[in-house]
């Protein structure tokens, strides 16, 4: 027997250890800061009265490094940015405890969760997924993973420029859910595996891009992200 065609290569995401990180899953927390939840027309719970958090995925080979030009997808003339801390998972687990989900990361960078947003914004009107908005191809960039000894994701400012032009601010501490409810949410619904990354969650200010346009996110320490807006593949 032959292989119909050649497997896919693992994705490697880089680490500032110049490890290979392979991706496995791609989990993306919806609306967990008050401010972007607002500007996307939802009420935004917080405190003791926050909504259990919900999430989408992407494929793996959504995830594009550093330095990357990312194609303006086909289908859309709303392409957004959202800015977001990404959690790398490295050791597995299933009903992990908050308390002891940090055990369970290797690192963290800085994320992009690229969104077609009129596609999303159709999708959300008619009750439907939201795949075709969220899964794009290149849409799930990742700056170099930082080890997690010596990062707290629970404080920290994150900010994304476009040309230069500061376009998102926000703080870490603003998460309605942090770091360790995430793990601990996901891991009710799956067994998290080494490799899967969770993004969290992007502040507001989130806007469209434009082909040439160079989107670049930090986050107190960690090392940022950079990407350039490509045109379309043919
Ligand atoms: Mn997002």
């Amino acid at each position: 027997m032959a292989t119909v065609f050649a497997p896919l290569s693992p994705v490697l995401a880089n680490t500032i250890t110049n490890d290979d990180f392979p991706v496995r899953r791609v989990f993306c927390i919806g609306q967990n800061y008050a401010a972007h939840a607002a500007e996307m027309g939802a009420v935004p719970h917080t405190g003791a009265d926050r909504t259990p958090p919900f999430f989408f995925t992407k494929w793996a080979e959504a995830v594009v490094p550093t330095g990357s030009t990312i194609a303006y997808p086909q289908g859309t003339n709303d392409y957004h940015f959202e800015a977001e801390l990404v959690v790398a998972i490295s050791k597995a687990g299933r009903d992990i405890s908050p308390e002891n989900a940090l055990d369970h990361v290797w690192g963290y960078g800085c994320g992009l969760d690229m969104t077609r947003r009129d596609l999303q914004s159709q999708a959300k009107a008619k009750g439907r997924p939201w795949d075709a908005g969220k899964n794009v191809e290149q849409s799930a960039p990742l700056g170099p993973l930082t080890p997690a000894a010596g990062f707290d994701p629970t404080i920290g400012a994150i900010q994304l420029t476009v040309d230069g032009t500061v376009r998102q601010t926000g703080d870490l501490g603003d998460q309605i859910w942090p770091v360790e409810d995430l793990i601990s949410f996901v891991s009710q619904l799956y067994t998290l595996q080494p490799g899967d990354l969770i993004y969290t969650g992007t502040p507001s200010g989130v806007g469209p891009v434009s082909v040439g346009q160079h989107l670049v996110v930090t986050i107190d320490g960690l090392v940022p992200l950079e990407v350039t807006v490509g045109p379309p593949n043919a």
